[in-house]
């Protein structure tokens, strides 16, 4: 948690929680999230419960609706993955994607709140995105790639989307019996998901 620990300003003893996951149409996880407005003692324990959270669960990315927080931020960790060991751990608060290009590219995503579910979707390869980082401090980034991927993704979920909400036809149809079943709390996971969430209507 060494290059976690250096994102995140005034750390002290980092009591670390790992939160419940959320799952598939919970109500936090449809109703668009609220910006922060400071960055609070509370704002930074939730950082690190989320990449506690995201670690235990081998996540890559994890937005805060997804542990039930209405807050506009969301973590990367992308170390996990082949070529991404050297990359450093990413915290975007009150993120603003104000440029999608480049072709659109098809790519399997997951989702901790979708536990078994993985499916090819198509998105634009590259962004540019403006932020506020751990510290709050201004940032924009130029993203490609499966960082690119992995920042729409999150993104979606702070606007109330999910990545099944991008399929179509038949895979739609396919894949809605799993989404059901997840929605009735019956998805399988080897990580903690939260009980009896109230559901979107
Ligand atoms: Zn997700």
């Amino acid at each position: 948690m060494d290059k976690i620990r250096r994102l995140i300003p005034n750390r002290k003893e980092n009591l670390m929680a790992i939160l419940p996951i959320y799952p598939y149409d919970a109500r936090v996880l449809r109703e668009e999230t609220h910006e922060v407005e400071a960055p609070t003692p509370e704002i930074t324990q939730l950082i690190i419960d989320m990449f506690a959270t995201m670690d235990r669960a081998s996540g890559v990315g994890l937005a805060a609706n997804q542990v039930g927080r209405g807050d506009s931020l969301f973590v990367i960790d992308l170390r996990p993955m082949e070529g991404y060991e050297e990359s450093s751990p990413l915290v975007m608060i009150n993120p603003e994607i104000t440029d999608l290009y480049g072709e659109d590219i098809s790519y399997e995503e997951g989702c901790l709140s979708v536990p078994n579910v993985r499916e090819e979707v198509f998105r634009p390869e590259k962004l540019h995105i403006r932020y506020r980082d751990a510290n709050f401090e201004p940032q924009e980034l130029e993203a490609d790639d499966f960082l690119a991927r992995v920042i729409q993704h999150e993104y979606d979920h702070l606007q109330g989307i999910f990545f099944t909400d991008h399929l179509k036809g038949l895979r739609k149809r396919l894949v809605m019996p799993v989404l059901k079943k997840i929605r009735r709390g019956e998805a399988e996971a080897d990580y903690v998901m939260a009980e009896n969430a109230e559901m979107a209507g």
